[in-house]
């Protein structure tokens, strides 16, 4: 079930996905439907409350706006939605190349603070070949953006695999480090369903300001202290070490392609993930086009 197309394809969704649900800085109640799209045209997010001439926002790096608690992306005629990397990241690791994203809001629905409705929704969906190559962001040199202690950056190597340590001063969290390769049947069962989490007294402080008005126990880990709130408990024991790795799939998506390569990211966050994919983009030796377990016919197909 969990088998992604091991293909040097592109491919999309066999049918349109459903989903609805509160977004997390609003609360308001959204739906959005991820429709399969033509070879070459990526994922689109569109906007079906605005100007059709308007609604149309490419799942860009060069479009995000804001990073604060989540990855925004806004257009040149300034319609935005936000909250896009949880998708964002299941798509990617599930290979669906092209995908129309429809939504009668500006914000992704939150659902369950992770992947795992989207994951679960694309899988039962399937998805189809759809005979274009698929290109590939080769990692050629180890490109790398700083900020006090924090650090992520990309590195040369066989495939995709993501590095992450955090800390926090709290024993619910700690010092945790997860180092996985999100090829579909990982990140469905390691890396998606790990949810967002927050502190009670943040999440407080940003509901009396107005802020994260859908955030709750339903969509997200609250630690107050050294304690973990939720009556559930945690999905994995390093759950919040696994969801910034989530975050990272979601954040590096916004390339454009899968990037092929060693995302390493020590206290990282959206701000800085978004910082490095501009930053590779802008040292040209540092990468280059290439394409999946390419044969030779897809090679002369692509130009390469
Ligand atoms: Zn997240």
């Amino acid at each position: 079930v969990h088998q992604r197309p091991v293909s040097s394809l592109q491919h999309t969704l066999a049918r349109p996905v459903r989903f609805s649900g509160v977004g997390l800085h609003k609360g308001a109640p959204a739906v959005m439907t991820v429709i399969p799209a033509p070879a070459d045209s990526g994922i689109v997010f569109v906007r079906t409350d605005e100007n059709p001439f308007a609604a149309r926002i490419p799942a860009h790096v060069d479009l995000v706006t804001t990073t604060q608690l989540g990855t925004n992306l806004t257009n040149e005629a300034g319609v935005s939605i936000a909250t896009v990397e949880h998708l964002m990241a299941a798509l990617l690791a599930l290979g669906i190349d092209n995908a129309r994203v429809e939504i009668d809001g500006p914000e992704v629905p939150i659902l369950d603070g992770s992947s795992d409705v989207f994951v679960q929704e694309f899988l039962s969906a399937g998805s189809v070949s759809q005979g274009a190559p698929r290109r590939v962001i080769e990692v050629l040199e180890t490109v790398e953006v700083t900020d006090g202690s924090k650090t992520v950056r990309l590195e040369p190597a066989a495939a995709f695999e993501v590095d992450v340590t955090i800390a926090f001063d709290s024993a619910a969290i700690g010092t945790q480090r997860v180092v996985l390769a999100p090829t579909a049947a990982v990140f469905a069962d390691e890396m998606g369903a790990a949810r967002t989490f927050g502190f009670l007294h943040q999440v407080e402080a940003m509901h009396a300001a107005g802020l994260a008005l859908g955030g709750s126990m339903d969509n997200a880990i609250v630690v107050d202290g050294d304690t973990v709130l939720n009556a559930d408990g945690l999905r994995f024991a390093d759950e919040f070490a696994r969801h910034k790795a989530l975050d990272a799939v979601g954040d590096l998506a916004l390339a454009g392609a899968a990037i092929r390569g060693r995302y390493v990211g020590v206290q990282g966050g959206h701000a800085m993930n978004v910082a490095l994919v501009k930053a590779l983009f802008a040292r040209p030796q540092a990468w280059r086009w290439s394409l999946e377990h390419a044969p030779q016919q897809l090679l002369a197909a692509a130009g390469i």
